[in-house]
């Protein structure tokens, strides 16, 4: 028999096992702090960056081709097309440089660096900066009328912008004095004019009609990049371990090439250019979650570690990567030596044996010489010629030294005349020394001079 207290307890405690019990709390973790940079933040500096790069490059001769003078200019030197040996190299080592470069960083040019993605994203933003102004502004009119205000201040924004982009890039191939110069007086008639008109048309259509398609259907960059790339290339991968994907989508939504980067990391239209990661991060991060995108070393590499070597984070991540690292910095050194080498006063000398050699009236042998003088570099050269070896020489030319423009290829021929000498052979060898004032140097041109056999 129970106590009355005993029995109420085991009621109690009855009643208690029958409410089901109450599931656990689940605490919502705290939203993470944003990210002191965005991919944006830091694509957008680069991009202006590259705009001002791009602009200053054909005034300063750090690289442009001069088609209509035959010259290429590349950091500062002036290379003519007749030095094509060097030219050629300056252009391999640039393709030499963007495919490393690719193998290394995926497509990191194309999002970066590219001009045709800086401007189409430019186009695209100011498009719709001025419709969302005249939805705003002007709420009042028909839809018609705002898309016709808006496509209209575009196009026109678009058309001056387009003359400009077009001239920077014709200053790489025309001096941009004498571009400007065809620009103000609307020359529609020589071909520098013909080619800007072209090039101011081309750059309308593309940033109006083509924009990022230009990448997908036009450009050969992207299917090369695509056999570059091996397992410790940069990528932008999605990893989804846990299931934490919460479909919003909005990866998908900000991404100027239109393609879901949770297909795969090797999708032909991703430039890598690390947008739709803020995307993720910004949402996810509100969640207090990390985001399931990031770029990363090859589809199964890691994500940038705090701690891995400073050559991890460069990117130099196997052997492969160092040798070619290692090439391209003994070809850089290779060309900086060659083109500092470089004369910029070019002297060419070459005897002229129409007749072996005649006697003057006053008894002196002569001989008859041709010189060849170009001035590579920006400033006037003065040479001068002397005879070493060739006794009591006299050279007989009227304006010694030889002044020469920059840019600018003079010739003289002259005469050297000679005193006669019991001694003389037939063929007397000697140097003709062409001493040159801008780069304070001294030549000596091995040749021979003709003489009555004796000297008589
Ligand atoms: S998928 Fe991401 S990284 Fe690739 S292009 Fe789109 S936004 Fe850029
Ligand atoms: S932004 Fe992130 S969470 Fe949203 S759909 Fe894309 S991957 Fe999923």
């Amino acid at each position: 028999m129970l106590s009355p207290t005993r029995r109420r307890v085991i009621t109690i405690n009855m009643a208690a096992a029958s409410v089901p019990p109450k599931p656990p709390i689940k605490v919502r973790p705290a939203p993470l702090p944003p990210p002191r940079f965005t991919y944006h933040q830091i694509r957008k500096a680069i991009h202006l960056l590259c705009v001002l790069v791009f602009v200053a490059l054909p005034f300063t001769n750090l690289m442009r081709v001069d088609i209509p003078n035959q010259r290429f200019y590349f950091l500062g030197s002036e290379l003519w097309i007749n030095e094509f040996g060097i030219i050629f190299f300056v252009m391999m080592f640039l393709l030499f440089a963007i495919v490393a470069t690719s193998m290394i960083y995926g497509r990191m040019y194309c999002s970066y660096l590219c001009p045709q993605m800086i401007f189409s994203e430019w186009s695209l933003s100011v498009q719709s900066w001025f419709t969302r102004k005249i939805n705003k502004k002007l709420s009042t009119w028909p839809t018609a009328r705002k898309k016709f205000a808006s496509s209209a201040a575009f196009y026109v924004v678009l058309g001056v912008a387009s003359v400009f982009l077009a001239f920077v890039f014709t200053s790489y191939f025309v001096e941009p004095r004498d571009l400007l110069r065809r620009l103000m007086s609307l020359d529609l008639h020589t071909a520098g004019g013909i080619t800007g008109a072209v090039v101011t048309l081309l750059t309308f259509l593309d940033f109006t009609l083509l924009r990022q398609r230009f990448c997908t259907t036009v450009c050969p960059y992207g299917y090369l990049q695509g056999m570059l790339g091996d397992d410790n290339t940069l990528l932008v991968h999605y990893r989804d371990e846990k299931g934490a994907c919460i479909e919003c989508k909005k990866c998908v939504r900000i991404c100027h090439m239109g393609i879901d980067i949770r297909q795969s990391p090797y999708q032909m239209e991703c430039i890598h250019c690390g947008e739709c990661i803020d995307a993720c991060q910004d949402v996810l991060g509100r969640l207090g979650q990390p985001t399931l995108i990031h770029y990363v070393w090859g589809e199964k590499g890691n994500t940038f570690e705090a701690q891995a070597p400073w050559y991890h984070k460069l990117g130099l991540r196997d052997a492969k990567r160092v040798v070619i690292m290692l090439i391209i910095l003994f070809y850089g050194f290779g060309l900086y030596a060659a083109l500092s080498m470089r004369r910029e006063v070019l002297v060419q000398v070459a005897p002229v044996r129409n007749e072996l050699y005649k006697i003057d009236s006053t008894g002196r042998v002569r001989n008859h010489f041709r010189v060849k003088i170009a001035n590579r570099g920006g400033r006037p050269a003065n040479v001068r010629f002397d005879t070493n070896r060739l006794t009591n020489a006299q050279i007989l030319l009227e304006d010694n030294p030889v002044r020469v423009a920059a840019g600018e290829t003079v010739e003289r021929e002259f005469d050297i005349a000679v005193e006669r000498w019991p001694e003389a052979q037939l063929v007397n060898h000697f140097a003709l020394r062409a001493t040159t004032d801008t780069e304070k140097k001294t030549d000596d041109f091995e040749q021979t001079f003709l003489m009555p056999q004796g000297g008589k």
